[in-house]
């Protein structure tokens, strides 16, 4: 791999960017190696380990992308940001941060154990699974079909085309979701839960069964990156202010209970999820330094092993290494 210091100011032209990506794609690919898929969902043990991809989107159509671009994956918990927005559009900021907290738990994404510990039990935040069971309870609706239409509406605005959701892995799920279940009657025994438990969990695991591209997520983050507004046409597809909530819960508890490693050391608001995605929103950088993106960029990235915590292994040092050479930190 290309080691040092780089110039940016005399490769920026976009023949440069892909090789160097290229070069540190394939670097980093071996680091697939250290890590394992996840399988508490059965189907999700069947993704190819040694997977590792990533899509760069930036503003005037700038796309680099690199590896296993091709690949469909499941969205996960990654679509606890999409189903949090389209709540916070339905139902107001204030209705949603009312019954979720904005806190980081420290602990995994489908732990039981923090809901009994806070005095009021109002879930700590919107991308652990019982503040996200509790956000897909607010969705307008009575259906899972209902609550999910304007998710899915929401996607299509922001990547061109209806996305699907994956039967297979829905069921795999489904079949599977002890635990899910066991948060979602704690939520109902609370009162946290607006909707019925079963059209609850019917909806949250077929948004996290939305099938996605690495472009997909890297427009995601694009979007996510200017605020809400597509760069190119000016439209603004979320409110400014739910953007930018969005963009801080990512920061602070996107990546499970590795968000503040990930804070520090790599210093982009991220949401992972275990199919092996990550979200990554690069925001315009104030300073006029010679650097790629400098007008902001989003970011996905799919490769399916994982670390202990959840997150893709070989995507988060992707992550770190790109967000340092370009200096895309938010800090
Ligand atoms: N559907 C998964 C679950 O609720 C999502 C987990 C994740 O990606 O963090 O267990």
């Amino acid at each position: 791999m290309v080691q040092g210091t780089v110039n940016w100011n005399t490769q920026l032209d976009k023949k440069w960017l892909q090789e160097y990506v290229d070069d540190w794609v394939a670097f980093y690919q071996k680091a697939t190696e250290e890590g394992e898929v996840a399988s508490y969902i059965p189907i999700l043990a069947e993704a190819n380990p040694n997977h590792l991809g990533i899509a760069i989107h930036g503003k005037n159509g700038m796309r680099i992308c690199s590896g296993d671009v091709n690949t469909t994956f499941t969205i996960q918990s990654i679509s606890k940001v999409i189903s949090f927005m389209v709540a916070c559009m339905e139902r107001g900021v204030s209705y949603v941060l009312d019954r979720v907290d904005v806190e980081p738990t420290g602990e995994a994404f489908n732990s039981i154990m923090h809901l009994e510990m806070k005095s009021l039990n109002k879930p700590f935040n919107p991308f652990v699974n019982a503040g996200a069971l509790t956000v897909t309870s607010m969705l307008e609706g009575k259906t899972s079909k209902e609550k999910l239409a304007p998710l899915l509406k929401l996607l299509e605005k922001i990547i061109g085309y209806r996305p699907k959701i994956n039967q297979a892995v829905f069921k795999s799920e489904n079949d599977t979701s002890a635990r899910n279940r066991a948060i979602g009657y704690y939520l109902v025994e609370t009162g946290f839960l607006e909707s019925d438990l079963e059209v609850t969990l019917e909806t949250y695991f077929k948004q996290c069964s939305i099938e996605v591209t690495v472009d997909d997520l890297a427009r995601i983050g694009l979007i996510l990156a200017n605020d809400g507004e597509d760069p190119d046409s000016d439209e603004e597809i979320i409110p400014r202010q739910i953007a930018r909530i969005t963009k801080a819960l990512m920061l602070t508890c996107g990546m499970y209970d590795a968000s503040g490693k990930f804070a520090t050391y790599v210093g982009i608001p991220a949401k992972s999820g275990v199919s092996g995605g990550i979200v990554a929103v690069a925001p315009p950088r104030v300073r006029n330094a010679p650097f790629p993106f400098i007008e902001g960029c989003g970011i996905g990235v799919f490769g399916p092993a994982l670390e202990s915590r959840g997150n893709s292994i070989a995507g988060m040092k992707l992550l770190k290494h790109i967000a340092s050479q370009w200096d895309l930190s938010i800090f």
